[in-house]
């Protein structure tokens, strides 16, 4: 037999319990993707342009001197669209470069890089990009090229947004690549205090999403250095302030009607899951190893819910 009917009608896993909240999976490289989408994830929350960048060996700038644009425009796409096949028609939210200065400084091309006291507070995510919108635009023209091939569940993210300013350059770039901001779906990361206090001007800028970068959210709002094994028990995504920077941009994207995600490792655990399922965010992005327990967990928040508001 060709076809096993019974085999093609067969969910992908038996146990994925239904949650209005959507839970989605996080995909750094490419390769994961099959795994990813057999969690029977909604999609994908995080899919990080970094792997497939610096895989190259060689920065951005190098990799296009040698061997030209298009060369760079391909990898991009290849990589992306081995997770939007993969998860068609289900969303795939796919991050513009955050590569920090010190990880490219170990590639080939890398001695040109800027040095910094502190890279994570420096030059990286949409600061860089908009700084240097001539190698920006080569992502652009990969999602482009996504469009022009029929992915239309690509969405673009953008890192490390601090204000409305911020969006407006990254939307005009957009469309100087012939990409239309009202046709596809698009937004931020919260992973600054600056953008949680400033989400509302954010969503008047235009954003359909925003999506909790708790990685770095914590490492702002608390100034602890993620990467400093001397404060490392101070980096905690669940103290009151992330909560309530969290809880209020939530509230905040309710009203406005923004969805809200988070793609952050703490989407993976289950104190942070419960928080924001009761404060209503629209989707969760956890680690491939975690999505069936985030689902079963959102589920068991969800019924709790629903039971506390018949009582
Ligand atoms: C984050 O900051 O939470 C995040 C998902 O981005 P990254 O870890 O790549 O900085
Ligand atoms: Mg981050």
């Amino acid at each position: 037999v060709e076809h096993d009917p019974v085999e093609e009608v067969r969910p992908q896993s038996p146990v994925k319990p239904m949650t209005a909240t959507e839970v989605k999976v996080n995909v750094s490289i490419p390769e994961a993707a099959e795994r990813a989408a057999a969690t029977g994830a909604d999609g994908v929350g995080l899919l990080r342009i970094e792997h497939m960048v610096l895989s190259l060996g060689q920065t951005p700038d190098r990799y296009v001197a040698e061997h030209g644009e298009k060369a760079f425009v391909d990898e991009i796409v290849r990589g992306v669209r081995a997770v939007a096949d993969e998860f068609y028609p289900r969303p795939v939210r796919v991050r513009t470069l955050d590569a920090p200065t010190d990880e490219f400084r170990q590639l080939e091309g890398g001695d040109d890089e800027p040095h910094e006291h502190n890279p994570m507070l420096g030059y990286r995510g949409i600061r860089r990009s908009l700084d240097q919108p001539e190698t920006f635009a080569y992502e652009l023209q990969a999602f482009r090229r996504l469009y022009d091939m029929g992915y239309d569940n690509v969405e673009i993210m953008f890192p490390l947004v601090n204000d409305a300013e911020d969006v407006h350059r990254a939307v005009q770039l957009l469309r100087e690549q012939g990409i239309d901001p009202d046709r596809r779906t698009w937004g931020v990361m919260v992973e600054t205090p600056a953008s949680a206090l400033g989400i509302e001007s954010l969503a008047e800028a235009g954003i359909d999403f925003a999506s909790f970068g708790t990685n770095d959210l914590t490492q702002y709002t608390l100034a602890v250095d993620r990467n400093n094994e001397h404060v490392a028990d101070r980096f905690d995504e669940l103290h009151p302030a992330v909560l309530e920077l969290i809880g209020s941009t939530i509230e905040t994207c309710r009203e406005l009607g923004v969805d809200t995600s988070i793609c952050g490792q703490a989407g993976s655990k289950p104190e942070m899951v419960r928080f924001l399922v009761e404060q209503g965010v629209s989707s969760i992005s956890a680690n491939i190893d975690a999505v069936r327990d985030v689902q079963h967990e959102v589920k068991r928040v969800e019924q709790k819910l629903l039971l506390d508001s018949v009582r």
